[in-house]
């Protein structure tokens, strides 16, 4: 299972629009509260920590059900004494989450801070700019003024391997520590395909011509909000080029090298496990040389 995309809570999608159902699971002495902020998401250990509903909530944001109880998301970033709150845990990164939560915690925590950072940057309606309100216990947002419905953000990405004659095509961005190369990616533009976003972004950033491609696995990615599209491709033969400067450098590599990698004195550095590029090369190199 990848990091994050292990969620075993009821999101009480039809219930959470009753206003009434939504303050009686505030009361109930079941409900428990676990926050986030910009920096990351609170844990206890593998788990995020849950605290009582008196400690937080102001706008009833409800992430769902787990078994029978309430679990309602807070800010910390706009909570008044965070301290009470945080005091027997620890603000991690999403990064760390991704590692160190057991899984279905990790998924939670993807959740938890895609949806606070969404309300926290939509504050007011894009419509008419008046300040919007909570709705559907967080799932939604509607202005007072002009009545416009928002819906949390989900960003759509492609990302996939592109193999030709048993190679794989990774590029490197000029950031990376020395040595790291990935598959690439790109956000689905409006009124694309998934198809035509892997052909545009693969021929945009190496030059490379796609001629089919399969859809594999999908991971949310909450950074903010991103839902990475797992696939794979197969290229026409061609010498890839850096071409929209995004990249550094882009080439064709052997499974054999792909395996390699793992090795201390490897010249090649994978990307990190927590990711779905990891996910998708090992898969990759796994088939190549089984075949
Ligand atoms: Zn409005």
């Amino acid at each position: 299972v990848l990091p994050f995309s292990a969620i075993t809570l009821d999101r009480a999608a039809t219930l959470r629009t009753d206003p009434e159902w939504v303050a009686t699971q505030l009361r109930d002495e079941r409900a428990r509260i676990v926050a986030a902020s910009s920096a990351g998401v609170l844990a206890d250990g593998a788990s995020l920590l849950r605290g009582p509903v008196e400690l937080g909530v102001a706008e009833p944001i409800l992430l769902g059900l787990e078994a029978e109880s309430p679990l309602f998301a807070v800010d910390l970033d706009r909570l008044q004494q965070p301290e009470r709150l945080i005091d027997g845990g620890a603000v991690i990164g999403l990064r760390e989450a991704g590692a160190q939560l057991a899984p279905a915690e990790a998924g939670l925590a993807a959740y938890l801070a895609s949806l606070l950072a969404w309300h926290r940057r939509h504050g007011f309606c894009a419509n008419c700019g008046a300040r919007s309100e909570v709705r559907s216990a967080g799932m939604m947002r509607e202005c007072p003024r002009c009545g416009a419905q928002h819906f949390p953000r989900v960003d759509p990405v492609v990302i996939m391997t592109v193999e030709n004659s048993g190679r794989l095509l990774l590029g490197r961005h000029a950031g990376w520590p020395p040595g790291r190369y990935s598959v690439l990616a790109g956000f689905v533009a409006p009124g694309e395909t998934i198809e035509a976003a892997i052909a545009r972004e693969v021929g945009e950033e190496s030059g490379i011509e796609i001629e089919s491609s399969a859809f594999v696995t999908s991971q949310p990615w909450p950074f903010p909000a991103s839902l990475m599209l797992g696939c794979e491709a197969v290229a026409r033969d061609g010498e890839p080029k850096p071409l929209d400067g995004e990249l550094e450098d882009v080439r064709w590599f052997s499974a054999d090298a792909i395996a390699a990698a793992e090795q201390a004195n490897a010249s090649l550095r994978l990307p990190p496990r927590i990711s779905i590029a990891r996910f998708l090369i090992e898969r990759w190199a796994r088939r190549t040389i089984g075949s």
